[in-house]
């Protein structure tokens, strides 16, 4: 018997040092990209003891037994993994800190508290001494997981446990609702810190740079996942839900995300803390068929093995290969070969003409959004130059993220993201500037689930440790009192962890009473009046 890890997987890889037998893989060292995008266990080695699945924050894996019908697969797809990629015993030290400091030695500001800071602040707050400011644009934390994760994966949601005991300890200050450049500048940032840790992600949606791209009804797939998530930024948007078909460009995870949103059934979407108007409006939604452009074919496919497997589970919803290239080669990695036997499956199954569909289109390239005043279709190529206009009011396009610049902070346009080497930030003569990293996707691009910013955390902050040791962060800087009259003077409505908590409370609190698990916020207005209405009654 062996336990399975199963779709949820974030990667964090919390189950890897507590597993006796070490037959979790694969595991990066500080900083690398395993390439995988889940982790598995390998069933000849595993001796059930369990401890990885009390470890895993998402509740992702089961023993074997204990197996949902809809995880059934991932046993075969555990020991596939080891089949492709036999275990070798070579697990790199991860987790390693730093020895205790003095008090008032080394003050750290990170920027941003989702999951890339937070990770940080969790690599910062184990070593005695250090002192962290963590600044945040939004009166909420978590960044991608409260506003990116679909609504229908309340699970990993639950990642934000792990930064628990870093974000509530007494040597971390939460600076909500304060945003670097509008409020203080990167240079304030450095005159009151000895280091500045920059986790702001890539918020910008890559453009396609094709004709027509920007007519109402084409949008950038991150507005809707805004939307339907209740960013206060895209709160506001609307979305022409009432043709049939829509039409996605990518098919990496958000592709999948997405089209899993516009194809679930209201009272699911119920269940989960969807913004309310996104439900209200998908609730009248007349789509029924999400088609999905990938430029190149299955073998290359960008979604990943558990998220494309889960959508054979829709019910209700047939999925659609549009493909006859989907035979296994030799050297196809262990996650190709089965994204193409679970693409085999899909097309094997009998269709209900009364469902729903998701169709994967392959070899499909977007060369024209047409419409006179608004979006009609979808001009595509496909080999040998034959085109074709797929009909759709909704085009959303799904092509990864950018990183925008950051004052005052090097930037390469082409890429979007920081220079930097291993998170030390690189100034435009190519050399490290003294005290200032990055961590997340403004590091390494839109890379990556939500537990690879754990080791891309830990490798930015190694860094940091190797320039205090050297001596090289003992500039003079102004201390707490300074940072908090600083910031007394520039921000009216100042969030800190209390705050948050409010806003947390008051969201579960609406939730309750129409029996979901939150209602969230979406105006800033509403947020700061939840922090308001808490500290009156504290008070
Ligand atoms: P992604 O995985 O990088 O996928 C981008 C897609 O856009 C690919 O299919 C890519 O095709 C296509 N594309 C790029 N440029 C294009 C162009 N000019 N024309 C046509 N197609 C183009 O990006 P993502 O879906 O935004 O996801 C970002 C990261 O977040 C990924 O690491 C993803 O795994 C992660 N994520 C994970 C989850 C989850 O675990 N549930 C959910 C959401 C996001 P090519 O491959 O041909 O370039």
């Amino acid at each position: 018997m062996t336990f399975v890890i199963t779709q949820n997987c974030c990667k964090d890889a919390s189950c890897v040092p507590v597993c006796p037998v070490d037959c979790i893989r694969p595991v990066a060292g500080a900083g690398e990209l395993t390439g995988t995008e889940m982790l598995y266990i390998d069933p000849a080695t595993c001796i059930d003891c369990g401890a990885c699945a009390e470890e895993c924050p998402v509740d992702a894996i089961y023993y074997e037994e204990e197996l949902p019908a809809e995880f059934e697969r991932f046993l075969d797809i555990n020991a596939r993994y080891f089949e492709h990629t036999p275990l070798t015993m070579e697990v790199q030290a991860r987790g390693d800190t730093h020895a205790a400091v003095a008090p008032g030695s080394l003050r750290v500001a990170i920027v941003g508290a989702g999951p890339s800071g937070c990770y940080a602040a969790n690599a910062l707050a184990r070593v005695g001494g250090v002192e962290i400011a963590l600044f945040e644009r939004l009166p909420t934390p978590f960044g991608l997981v409260r506003a990116g994760v679909a609504p229908d994966h309340q699970r990993t949601k639950a990642v934000v446990e792990v930064f628990d005991p870093a974000l509530t300890s007494r040597t971390l200050r939460c600076h909500l609702n304060v945003a670097i450049g509008r409020d203080i500048t990167h240079e304030e940032l450095l005159a009151h810190h000895h280091a500045v840790i920059y986790a702001v992600g890539a918020s910008q949606s890559r453009e396609l740079g094709i004709p027509g791209e920007h007519l109402p009804g084409s949008h950038a797939a991150a507005d809707f996942v805004g939307w339907y998530n209740g960013h206060p930024d895209h709160a506001h948007h609307g979305f022409d839900l009432s043709a049939q078909r829509a039409v996605i460009i990518g098919n990496g995870n958000v592709a999948l995300d997405v089209a899993r949103v516009l194809l679930t059934a209201p009272d699911e979407l119920r269940q989960t803390d969807i913004a309310e108007h996104a439900l209200d409006s998908l609730s009248d939604s007349m789509i029924r068929e999400v088609q999905i452009i990938a430029r190149r074919g299955p073998r290359e496919a960008a979604y990943s093995v558990g998220e494309f497997l889960a959508l054979g589970h829709l019910p209700g919803v047939d999925i659609v290969i549009d493909s006859d290239d989907l035979e296994p080669q030799p050297g196809d990695d262990a996650e190709t070969a089965i994204k193409l036997a679970i693409a085999r499956e899909f097309a094997q199954r009998p269709q209900q003409p009364e469902n729903k569909r998701i169709v994967f289109r392959f070899l499909t390239s977007p060369i024209e959004v047409v419409g006179d005043t608004r979006t009609e279709g979808l001009r595509v190529t496909r080999p040998g130059g034959e085109t074709d206009v797929i009909a759709a009011r909704l085009i959303l396009r799904s092509v990864g993220y950018r990183g925008t610049p950051i004052d005052g902070v090097a930037f390469d346009s082409n890429s979007g993201v920081v220079p930097n080497d291993g998170g030390r930030v690189l100034g435009e003569d190519g050399l490290p500037v003294p005290g200032v990293y990055v961590t997340g996707w403004i590091k390494r691009g839109s890379r990556g689930v939500i537990g690879t910013n754990r080791s891309c955390a830990e490798q930015s902050v190694r860094k940091l440790w190797e320039d205090f040791d050297a001596g090289a962060l003992t500039r003079v800087v102004g201390d707490q009192d300074a940072l908090t009259s600083l910031l007394a003077q520039r921000v009216r409505e100042p969030v800190d962890w209390q705050g948050w908590c409010a806003i947390d409370a008051a969201e579960r609190q609406r939730g309750e009473q129409v029996d979901r698990p939150r209602v969230k916020l979406v105006d800033l207005t509403d947020m700061l009046a939840a922090v308001m209405s808490d500290s009156t009654t504290a008070s």
